[in-house]
């Protein structure tokens, strides 16, 4: 079973994260994992042709190994969060190896944006980083796109809910990337076309 919706339980225990988007008339693109080399570069593409302004998680590494492609994307407006140094799982690292991955990552980017891999983090790990002045983000619908036992064409159906103020998860992973390009166009349209507009975090 596959919770596109993220669940009560998880909101309300960490009621302090950011779920939602403040417009209600807007929706939130976010895409994570990245930079990477064969997926980045179509999804800035893509977000140009649609004039789109979306927020990157980024992955410390893959900013370390690419970081002309984090150029790219600050200079064409869009926003950036840290996403861990190197996608540790909240729930299986212990605090320090947590807070020491976070600030690594945070060498390799200027954000007061964070996102938890997997969405799992400690509540120790969470008060630490909000009391470092760490903005942190979950989403209220994620895509699935890097589930290969998920199509396209799922993703589209779930994404007739979307509705205002949802932030939406993307990922610009090779995991991700056959289901989010073949589903992200339809996706955006369908957004359009109930008159909401797109807005970075
Ligand atoms: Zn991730």
């Amino acid at each position: 079973m596959r919770f596109f919706r993220s669940p009560l339980i998880a909101r309300l225990l960490f009621s302090a994260g950011q779920w939602k988007g403040d417009d209600n008339s807007a929706v939130y693109l976010t895409f994570d994992d990245g930079p990477t080399p064969e997926v980045t570069p179509w999804v800035l593409n893509f977000l140009k042709e649609e004039k789109i302004k979306a927020t990157f998680f980024l992955i410390g590494k893959n900013v370390q190994q690419n970081p002309e492609i984090v150029t790219q994307l600050l200079a064409d407006g869009h926003r950036i969060g840290n996403h861990t140094m190197n996608h540790e799982c909240g729930t299986k690292s212990s605090l320090n190896a947590y807070i020491d991955s976070v600030n690594q990552a945070d060498q390799f980017m200027e954000t007061e944006l964070f996102r938890p891999p997997y969405g799992k983090i400690t509540m120790n790990q969470f008060r630490t980083l909000l009391s470092k002045g760490k903005k942190i983000v979950f989403w209220s619908w994620i895509s699935y796109d890097f589930d290969k036992n998920i199509s396209p064409q799922e993703i589209i159906q779930k994404a007739k809910k979307i509705r205002g103020g949802d932030i939406l998860v993307f990922h610009d992973s090779l995991k991700g990337f056959t289901n989010m390009s073949k589903s992200l166009k339809t996706i955006v349209d369908e957004i359009r076309s109930k008159n909401m507009e797109f807005k970075t975090l």
